[in-house]
């Protein structure tokens, strides 16, 4: 949900209103993730209440009333922060911050060209052989640095009848083998709604592969139900698995048997995350990072240099300190363990790497 208060649309609904649609189409599964989400923290001054602070440790201005992206954050992702530490990785993840109403020159809002690969209401179509879907409309934590913080969700499908037009395109394109359901985040529909979306997708002949990218898994554990597990090992196409993870402190606890638990599907999974200044920028937090997914079966895939999207200037990093850090990460880790650095640039026919060889 990211649209300037201006900008919603007649349309727009806050994230929220997911949990009410979702009470009203029972899903016996849901009932707990959602009632988890509903119950995530959603004030800076609850937070740092939560985690033993008050403003004036933290060395930056917060921003109270940011309605075009308010503050959310799930107290599962919260319990893996430390008390008492302002300068917290997961905590200054989420944290609003005066510096997001910044107008820096070269950040926009629509830094990756999503609107101009629109190829229907919801699908985004960039890269030869893969179709993206905008399935869903909300996330279950607000990243500050998000990279559709100013995504226009609102003119997205939402009904199932609203994605026709996408689906008829797929199954139209014989060159489109992979799938890619994002947002938002897919897997903020509620299973007997996520099933119906991904089964008509997986009934077009030439589709290969269903990619879910998902930040759930990491930031609302709980959301990973039977029944989800179900719809992937009951798909005709190959299920792949791209979750978000940035700093070693998410992957623990309730996140780390949940992805324990889904490496045992026999799916790949993958790990994409964002270089952030001051959250895991350094070559140390990276190797940490790696090591933790590593040594559960989940395989680094893109470390993404900052998309520049208006409000995220502060958490940009140099691409030389990006190449550093992937050179040192050579040295010191197994190859497989070392993502690709990369950076989306509007119209190029795949992200770009960064890496010098
Ligand atoms: C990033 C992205 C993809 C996936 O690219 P891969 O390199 O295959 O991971 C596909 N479509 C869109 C619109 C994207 O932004
Ligand atoms: S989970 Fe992804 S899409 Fe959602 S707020 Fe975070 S970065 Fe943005």
């Amino acid at each position: 949900m990211s649209l300037l208060p201006d900008a919603k649309p007649a349309n727009y609904r806050p994230d929220t209103d997911n949990a009410r649609e979702e009470v009203e189409r029972p899903d016996t599964s849901a009932i707990s993730w959602q009632k988890e989400l509903a119950e995530a923290i959603r004030t800076p001054e609850d937070l740092l209440a939560t985690l033993d602070l008050t403003e004036s440790d933290v060395p930056e201005e917060i921003s109270g009333q940011n309605s075009g992206f308010p503050m959310l954050v799930p107290r599962s992702f919260v319990r893996r922060m430390k008390e008492g530490d302002p300068h917290d990785p997961l905590l200054r993840q989420v944290l609003p911050v005066m510096d997001e109403r910044e107008t820096v020159a070269g950040f926009v809002r629509d830094a990756v060209g999503d609107q101009a690969s629109r190829a229907a209401p919801g699908l985004l179509h960039k890269y030869r052989g893969r179709a993206l879907l905008v399935a869903a409309g909300s996330c279950a934590i607000h990243c500050r640095y998000c990279f559709r913080r100013e995504y226009p969700y609102g003119q997205e499908p939402r009904a199932m009848h609203e994605w026709d037009d996408a689906i008829h395109k797929l199954s139209q394109d014989a060159s489109i083998s992979e799938v890619i359901l994002s947002g938002g985040d897919p897997l903020m529909l509620p299973d007997n709604r996520l099933a119906q979306l991904v089964r008509r997708i997986d009934a077009i002949d030439h589709i290969c592969r269903i990619r879910f990218h998902t930040r759930l898994p990491v930031v609302l554990p709980s959301r990973i139900t039977s029944e989800f597990r179900s719809l992937c090992n009951g798909l005709r196409s190959q299920p792949i698995m791209v979750i978000h993870a940035n700093h070693t402190n998410e992957v623990a606890s309730d996140c780390q048997d949940t992805l324990r638990e889904m490496v045992s599907w026999r799916m790949p999974v993958l790990n994409q995350s964002v270089l952030l200044r001051g959250i895991n920028d350094t070559a140390d937090a990276q190797i940490n990072l790696s090591q933790a997914l590593i040594d559960i079966g989940v395989m680094p895939y893109y470390l993404h240099q900052l998309d520049r999207v208006k409000g995220t200037a502060h958490f940009e990093v140099s691409i030389e300190t990006a190449r550093h850090i992937i050179q040192t990460m050579r040295t010191k880790l197994p190859g497989y363990a070392v993502p690709q650095l990369v950076q989306e640039i509007p119209g190029e026919l795949s992200k770009t790497p960064l890496q010098i060889l």
